[in-house]
C-alpha cells in the first residue's frame, strides 16, 4: 500500500535503497521454490478499498460478511482513520485464502501480496529530491532473492497486474493523505463510522444511498444515480466524494435547495 513516508519504519526511509521504476532487482517467485506459501501465514496485509470490492466479489458474498468474516479493525492511539486488514486463521496462523496449490484467490488478490517484495512509499508532497520509491523487502523466510532472474521494478509491478489497483486506489490515497489528517481534528465516532462504511463496506454504503433521505439531500444525476445501483467502482469513487464533503467540508457535493 502507498502510504506517506512518515508512516514507515525510519529503516525503510534512510537505510532501504530507493528505487525507481527502471531499477532491477533479483527475484523469482513460483510453487516450485521451498518457501512457497510461507509468506502467506502470521502475516499483516492492510487491505485497500478496491482491494476488499475485489475480494468479496471473488467470493461472491457482500462487503458486510467479508469484513465480519475476514478481516480486523486495529485502533491505534495514533491512527487518523479506520483500517482493515486481513485476518489469519486462530490456529495455524495463516491466510485463509491459502490453500494447498497456493492463493485461492490469486486473480483477486490484494495489492500488497501482487507487490510482495517490493513496497512502495510516497511522501505527501513530492519535491525533486523526496519521489515516491519503492523499496524491496528481505525476509529470511523467502527464497525468492536467491534466484537469478532480474527484474525492473516496472516490470513486476506489470506483471502483477497491480496498475489496475494502484489505478483504483488513486481517490483513497488522495483521501489518506488529505492536509486534513495534519490538523488536530479527530474523526468523531461517526465520521469514523462514516469513513469505514463508504471506503470499505460498500454494500451498507449503497443501502445507505437508495433506503436513506441521501438522494432528497443531495443533487445527483439520474445517469449516476443508475451506475451507484450496480457499479461498485464508481459506489467508491461516489463515497470518496461524500466523505471529502462530509468531513473535509470541501464542495464535492451539492446539496438540493429544498433537501432538510
Ligand atoms: S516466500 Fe518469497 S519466494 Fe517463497 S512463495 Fe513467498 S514470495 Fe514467493
Ligand atoms: S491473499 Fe493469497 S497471496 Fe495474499 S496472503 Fe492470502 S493466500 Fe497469500
Amino acid at each position: 500500500m502507498s502510504c506517506e513516508t512518515a508512516a514507515l519504519p525510519q529503516s525503510i526511509i534512510c537505510e532501504t535503497p530507493r528505487m525507481a521504476l527502471d531499477d532491477c532487482f533479483t527475484f523469482r517467485c513460483g510453487p516450485d521454490l521451498a518457501c512457497f506459501g510461507q509468506c502467506c501465514h502470521d502475516v499483516t496485509i492492510v487491505l485497500t478499498p478496491y482491494d476488499v470490492l475485489r475480494l468479496k466479489h471473488a467470493m461472491g458474498i457482500d462487503s458486510t460478511e467479508f469484513l465480519e468474516k475476514h478481516t480486523l479493525t486495529p485502533r491505534a492511539p495514533d491512527q487518523k482513520f479506520p483500517i482493515v486488514i486481513l485476518q489469519m486463521l486462530d490456529d495455524t496462523k495463516q491466510c485463509p485464502f491459502l490453500g494447498e496449490r497456493g492463493c485461492s484467490v490469486y486473480h483477486d488478490r490484494p495489492w500488497a501480496c501482487r507487490m510482495y517484495p517490493l513496497g512502495a512509499a510516497e511522501p505527501k508532497r513530492a519535491t525533486p529530491t523526496d519521489q515516491p520509491f519503492h523499496f524491496v523487502l528481505r525476509e529470511d523466510l523467502c527464497r525468492g532473492h536467491a534466484e537469478s532472474t532480474r527484474v525492473s521494478v516496472r516490470d513486476w509491478i506489470s506483471s502483477q497486474g497491480a496498475e489496475a489497483f494502484e489505478m483504483m486506489s488513486g481517490g483513497f490515497k488522495e483521501l489518506t493523505l488529505h492536509d486534513f489528517w495534519e490538523g488536530d481534528r479527530p474523526l468523531s465516532q461517526q465520521q469514523a463510522a462514516m469513513f469505514y462504511m463508504a471506503c470499505y463496506d460498500l454494500d451498507r454504503f449503497r443501502r445507505f444511498v437508495f433506503e436513506t433521505r441521501f438522494l432528497q439531500l443531495f443533487e445527483v444525476d439520474e445517469a449516476r444515480i443508475e451506475a451507484l445501483r450496480t457499479d461498485d467502482q464508481e459506489l467508491l469513487e461516489f463515497g470518496i466524494q461524500w466523505l471529502r464533503f462530509s468531513i473535509f467540508g470541501e464542495r464535492s457535493m451539492k446539496m438540493r435547495r429544498n433537501g432538510t
